[in-house]
């Protein structure tokens, strides 16, 4: 099964990705993961889309189209989820291609529905850890007391460059106005599926189980 994750920064894509690969044998596909995995190891590309991503803008999609194009050479797993992929019209466009070139399908897109004040609230308490990537909020689900990550034992947390207000507001902006155009193109399509995300963690998981199920 092949599925996209749709919703502005801080719905909760990442987290709800992490227990849909765990729970499903789903290969998790993250732009901005990959985007930020690119600037770490210093490549050129990495370089180029650094002052981008910390403005809150979209970097090119022939840049994304093409790491996504990468991750669909290797193995299919039980699935691919898209995580902030698709973000565009020609986006979503091309996955459709890629998918078909690759003798599969799109079966769902689940929309991650939470009102603006939540996701401010979130991504200002967000932040993640150094070594596996495990999703935290200081508010809702804190770091152990122990200071060591439950998933991994980690103990070096991170706060994303671009997790702060000023632009948050961009990347809430471009989303509206450059991806939430997808909700209309994929409920024309029938494969549009919608959910609540201003719930807990594993009530939205099981709400997303009960739309794919
Ligand atoms: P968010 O938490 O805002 O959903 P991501 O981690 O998915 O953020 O992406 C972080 C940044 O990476 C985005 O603000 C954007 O600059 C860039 N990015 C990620 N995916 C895409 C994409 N599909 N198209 C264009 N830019 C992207
Ligand atoms: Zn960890």
């Amino acid at each position: 099964m092949n599925i996209i994750l749709l919703g502005p920064p801080g719905a909760g894509k990442g987290t709800q990705a992490r227990i849909l690969e765990e729970g499903w044998g789903m290969i998790q596909l993250s732009t901005g993961d990959m985007l930020r995995a690119a600037r770490t190891s210093g490549t050129a590309m990495g370089q180029k889309v650094a002052a981008i991503m910390d403005a809150g803008e979209l970097v090119t999609d022939e840049i994304v189209i093409g790491l996504i194009e990468e991750k669909l050479e290797g193995d299919h797993g039980g699935g691919f989820i898209f995580d902030g992929f698709p973000r565009t019209l020609a986006q979503a466009d091309a996955l459709g291609d890629l998918l078909e070139r690759h003798g599969t399908t799109l079966d769902a897109v689940v929309e991650m529905q939470v009102d603006d004040a939540a996701l401010v609230a979130r991504i200002t308490a967000r932040s993640t850890c150094g070594s596996c990537g495990e999703v935290y909020n200081d508010n809702t689900k804190p770091i152990p007391a122990d200071g060591k990550c439950s998933n991994c034992g980690g103990t070096e947390f991170k706060r994303r460059a671009d997790d702060n207000e000023e632009s948050l507001r961009t990347r809430l902006m471009e989303y509206y106005k450059k991806t939430s155009p997808l909700i209309g193109y994929y409920y024309a399509k029938g494969q549009l599926r919608s959910v609540d995300g201003l719930g807990e963690i594993d009530a939205v998981a099981g709400e997303i189980a009960g739309v794919l199920g």
